[in-house]
């Protein structure tokens, strides 16, 4: 019988990942990392993106996000 194990799986806001360009593996590919502190933005032609920090090495992200993607994270 599983016991005690029903609690959600509860975030405020999702765990935004994106390709890290500083990151790489041993085949010297950029890794996805999670986006620490992501800000979403809208340009001119409707598209939204996110740009935070990279939560391993600190550097710049970028990410183009789905307009439902990004409502969850405004
Ligand atoms: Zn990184």
């Amino acid at each position: 019988m599983p016991e005690g194990h029903g609690e959600p799986n509860k975030k405020y806001m999702a765990e935004l990942k994106a390709l890290c360009m500083k990151c790489r593996d041993a085949n010297n590919k950029p890794t996805m990392q999670v986006m620490k502190d992501p800000k979403v933005t809208k340009n001119e032609k409707g598209r939204y993106s996110a740009k935070g920090q990279c939560s391993q090495c600190g550097g710049n992200m970028f990410k183009f996000m789905s307009e439902a993607d990004a409502k969850t994270l405004m």
